[in-house]
């Protein structure tokens, strides 16, 4: 891509007699023939206005060869004995012959005070707007609110011990009697094989068997999905796409009144929307069905159940039944302690124990040490 690069002069104002828009390439002013000073109407150039898309500038570039010549001739020094301004590949003052030495425009920068102490804010000013306070306010109500609810369930499962006493004692014993019994079930004809059953010796070492598979009919085991053909599908989307070029600038201060502008062609990108169509595969659910039949096996089931229940004191003990050998027996016991706690409110809690051994190890009336979160769950009881 080409560059295209111009000269631009810029122009400055002579504060002795009020010329304005004296062209740079001029360092006295052709009106009053002062030199342009180091001061702060003079020192700085004025270069106009530039093209807001392209940054280009609106005057025209230097052509004239001597104006293109002092362009290149370096940056500009201030003269520290007259402050005149001089070319940059001069070594002697023009204004007032004296020898070139450290900028005058250094100078005054070093030669500036330290930061300036910032002016006190107008009293008031310190204090929020009301609207912050409201929001801090808001805001803090919700952080209570939440953060309040999960504290609370926190609390909720921390424990505490308390002093309390064994009010009731209670147990439960059941006892199920099962037989493997003979029962026609249904089963889908590929899962079935015919095996012949198996009866328990002692309740144990039974096999159910498959027998007499028969009755069997078409029925729907499921669905699948099939393909069902295909529709266009579209749908409008956006790329980035080059579209022409455009013209960016950039330039450079040369520090003597003259700025170097380089213009160059970059591509443009545009958004462009176009239509992505894709065929796509249909579907449909389509019934799977399968030969069901009806079969002989066996399986346990309940012929007689019997219960017992007692309290405080009264030894555990299991029902009687009669059993025959081919039966099987199921045992289910359950033993639970009243606990009354806390003071000065009484709660009430049962505590569920896992064995005979453990429940009877406590006895009605017994002072025990309670643990308990806040939320009534007793957790354990020690003797007291
Ligand atoms: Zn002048
Ligand atoms: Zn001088």
């Amino acid at each position: 891509m080409s560059k295209r690069i111009r000269i631009i002069e810029g122009t400055w104002n002579c504060s002795s007699c009020d010329t304005k828009g004296i062209p740079a390439r001029h360092k006295r002013c052709p009106k009053c023939n002062n030199p342009r000073e180091l001061t702060d109407q003079e020192s700085e150039f004025d270069f106009g206005e530039t093209d807001a898309k392209t940054g280009r500038s609106l005057r025209e570039g230097v052509t004239d060869t001597q104006t293109l010549e002092l362009a290149q001739a370096g940056a500009d020094w201030f003269c520290a004995y007259c402050g005149a301004s001089n070319r940059g590949d001069q070594v002697l003052c023009k204004q007032c012959n004296a020898e070139r030495t450290q900028d005058a425009r250094a100078l005054q920068e070093q030669a500036l005070p330290g930061p300036r102490p910032r002016p006190a804010p107008p009293k008031g000013a310190s204090k929020k707007s009301p609207l912050p306070r409201v929001l801090m306010v808001l805001g803090g109500g919700l952080f209570f609110c939440c953060f309040g609810t999960m504290i609370y369930g926190v609390w909720m499962t921390q424990t505490q011990d308390y002093p309390g006493q064994i009010v009731g004692t209670e147990w439960k014993r059941t006892l199920l009697q099962e037989r493997f019994s003979p029962v026609t079930l249904q089963g889908w004809q590929d899962e079935l094989s015919p095996q012949p059953p198996r009866m328990p010796v002692n309740g144990e070492g039974e096999a159910a068997g498959v027998q007499n598979i028969r009755d069997c009919v078409s029925s729907r085991r499921g669905s699948r999905q099939v393909a069902n053909g295909t529709h266009r599908v579209c749908r409008t989307k956006t790329r980035r796409k080059a579209c022409g070029t455009e013209e960016q600038c950039e330039t450079r201060d040369k520090g003597n009144g003259f700025r170097e502008e380089v213009c160059k062609d970059v591509t443009r990108y545009c958004d462009e929307s176009y239509e992505d169509c894709r065929n796509e595969t249909r579907y449909r659910d389509e019934p799977v069905y399968a030969r069901r039949c009806s079969y002989d096996t066996y399986q346990w089931k309940e012929v007689a159940r019997r219960e017992t229940s007692g309290r405080d004191g009264e030894p555990p003990r299991w029902p009687e039944l009669a059993v025959t050998p081919e039966d099987r027996l199921k045992r289910e016991e359950q033993y639970t302690l009243h606990i009354e706690y806390g003071a000065p409110e009484r709660k009430q809690a049962p505590l569920e124990l896992k064995t005979e051994q453990e429940f009877l190890a406590w006895k009605k009336g017994q002072s025990v040490s309670v643990t308990a979160t806040h939320g009534g769950d007793i957790k354990q009881i020690l003797p007291r």
